[in-house]
Order: structure tokens, then sequence, then C-alpha cells
């Protein structure tokens, strides 16, 4: 099958190729670095099927577009699918598969490493030992052990992270939509409404989906409900997060500690080498600019596992719509 994939770079060629060559797959892969948008959608003129990446926008008018020139199926390179207007695809009969799973350990792992950079303030702590500055003022931590973790959303990623910091002897508290039994088999974990998590969580971690109702879920009002000098962590998606109350929490020390992946604008950001130009986002700079903030650019799932994975199950989910299979990883109106 020919497709044009989106949003590439030299890795994911290079997984990609290679899960399709270990597949004997031999599906047709096109790769543009270009973002996918109405203004690029052209692009795709002459593919049936089209692969897109996390800061992709299909919305109505890109999918329009596509749907003119004949695209029937959109494969995602990552599982969350907010990006997608779902309504229109399914309108204009376009197929959306995603990657429902991969290493959740990438994600989850990589929240920890916030928590501990954050708490032992060890980028700064780095960058003092390669100045010869070896003194330890200002890097004062706390452990981890008998703190209590918040985990908003308990799914595949809020899952291995609740382990994780059950290993360092954390209390657990999660709230979910859906709760599930396999967070309350984890140590002394429970479930709580959200303003008791938001009040009893010495370090709070979003592991949930971006939805209508979860949109700005950190603002003004649950930043007020957390605990003083609280610790935020976001490695799910940037708009979970109103930025710019975040801003007002840290000014006023409401909160504590902030490690974030993912950042409401990141889509004119990230993935991208910005270091010769000037940019133009003065929240995220600012934001930047706090001595208790650390932030990476959406790298949580960067890992040769997490990649494998993905192009593993881009490959299958192409062969399936190929071959006329039952597409198990289609994304649905109802989910
Ligand atoms: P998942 O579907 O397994 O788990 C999500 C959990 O959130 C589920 O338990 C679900 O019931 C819960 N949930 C749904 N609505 C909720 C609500 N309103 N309030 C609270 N909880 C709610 O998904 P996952 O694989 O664990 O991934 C979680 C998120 O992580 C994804 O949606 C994606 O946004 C993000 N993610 C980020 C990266 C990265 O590189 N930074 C990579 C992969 C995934």
């Amino acid at each position: 099958m020919k497709v044009a994939i989106f949003s590439t770079k030299i890795y994911d060629r290079h997984f990609l190729d290679a899960a399709n060559q270990e597949a004997g797959a031999n599906h047709e892969l096109v790769y543009f670095e270009t973002r996918l948008a109405a203004q690029t959608a052209s692009l795709a003129e002459g593919f049936p099927a089209v692969c897109a990446f996390v800061n992709d926008d299909l919305g109505s008018e890109t999918l329009k577009i596509l749907a003119n020139q004949g695209v029937r199926l959109i494969v995602l390179r990552c599982t969350g699918f907010n990006n997608v207007d779902l309504e229109t695809a399914a309108h204009l009969n376009i197929k959306v598969l995603r990657v429902i799973a991969y290493s959740p350990y990438s994600v989850a792992e990589h929240a920890v490493g916030l928590i501990l950079l954050l708490n032992r303030k060890l980028y700064r702590a780095y960058n003092r030992v390669r100045d010869d500055n070896f003194a330890l003022d200002g890097l004062l931590g706390f452990d981890l052990r008998g703190r209590t973790v918040g985990i908003v959303g308990t799914g595949k990623i809020g899952l291995i992270f609740a382990q994780i910091m059950q290993g360092f002897g954390c209390h657990l508290l999660g709230y979910d939509a859906y709760p599930n039994d396999k967070f309350t088999g984890i140590g002394d974990a429970n479930y709580v409404e959200l303003t008791e998590l938001l009040a009893k969580s010495d370090i709070i971690s979003l592991h949930c989906p971006l939805l209508p109702e979860t949109t700005n879920l950190i603002n003004e009002t649950t930043i007020a409900q957390m605990k003083r000098g609280v610790m935020l962590i976001n490695t799910s998606r940037g708009k979970l997060i109103d930025t710019k109350a975040v801003i007002e929490g840290i000014k006023s020390g409401q909160i504590g500690y902030l490690g974030i992946d993912v950042y409401e604008e990141e889509e004119k950001l990230f993935f991208k080498d910005l270091s010769n130009t000037v940019i133009q986002d003065d929240t995220f700079q600012l934001l930047q600019s706090f001595s208790n903030v650390v932030i990476t650019a959406h790298q949580a799932f960067f890992t040769e596992n997490a990649l494998n994975d993905i192009s593993r199950t881009t490959i299958a989910n192409l062969t399936d719509f190929e071959q006329g299979k039952p597409l198990k990883n289609e994304v649905s109106l109802a989910k």
C-alpha cells in the first residue's frame, strides 16, 4: 500500500523501514518531513493512506482535502487521537487506526525521570559540576519514600507509573473516570475523588487522555485545591494544563515544581531545532525561565522499545486494511 508519511525524522524512517522489511509487507513508504495540515495535505495526492503523528492537524479542513484526493485510511503513529476530527473522518468514510498500546514503560519511566530531576535538582547539579562548582547550596531535595503521589488516569501508563512509585515507598492515590482493580492491587493504592487527590498529594502526575472534559483539568481552581509546594508532572498532553494558571501558581509558590514533556502550544516548537531563532512564544519562554521547572520536548515515548512497537503496529495496521482484515486498532467515535 502506498502511504504518505508526515512529520518524519531520520529515526522514524529507520524504524518504519525495518518493520516493513521484517513483516515482508512491501508497503510503499513515502516520507515527508513536513507536518500534516490543510496547507500540506496536497502532498498526499494519489496516496490511499496517510500516516500521521501527534502534532499533525487532522481537523475537518485537512480531512476534506485528503478525502477529495482519495485518501481512505489514516494510520496514527501514536496512542492519542485528540488531533483527529473523528466525526468528519467517519462522515468522509476515512478509517482511522492508531497504535493502541506501545511500551507504556517509556512514558512512565520518563515521568519518574522528571520527578527525580526536580526533586534532587539534577539538572542544576549536572551543570554545576561541569562548571567546577561543587557546592551543594540550593540542591537540597527530599526523600520520595513516604510521600503521597496522585495519579490522574490509571490506564496502561498510569499503572506502570504507580508500580514504580510504589517501589520508592510512596503512598498512591488515583483518580480515573473508569476505575480498575489493577490499580487498587498495587500496594496501598486507593481511588479518591479528584479534589481529595489534589488536596493530599505531594506529587501529581497526569496520565489521562485529552478530551473535552479533561481540557484544562489543571486550572486556577484546581491549582488552588492542591497542597502548597506540590510537584506537578505532565507527560500526557499539553492542553490538560492551563499554562497561564500554572505560571501564576509557580509565581505564588503554590506549585513548587513543574515537570512537563508536553506543552499546549507545542506544535509550533517541539521536534524542531530552533536554536538559531528567536522564540516568539512568551508564555513558553517565561515558563522556561523558572528554576523549578524542567521541560522536555515530547520525548517520553522516545525509546527503542517504543519505536519498534509503534512501527510494527503501524505496518500491521496498513496490512490489515489492505487485506480487508478486522481493524482491531480502529478509533471509533464511541471511544
Ligand atoms: P490508557 O487509555 O491506557 O489510559 C488512560 C486512562 O485515563 C484510562 O484509565 C481512562 O479510564 C482514564 N480516563 C479517561 N477519561 C478520564 C477522565 N476524564 N479523568 C480521569 N481519567 C480519565 O492510555 P495510556 O496508554 O495510559 O496513555 C495515557 C496518555 O498518555 C495518552 O492519552 C497520551 O495523551 C499520553 N501519551 C504521551 C506520550 C508522550 O510521549 N509524552 C506517549 C504516549 C501517550
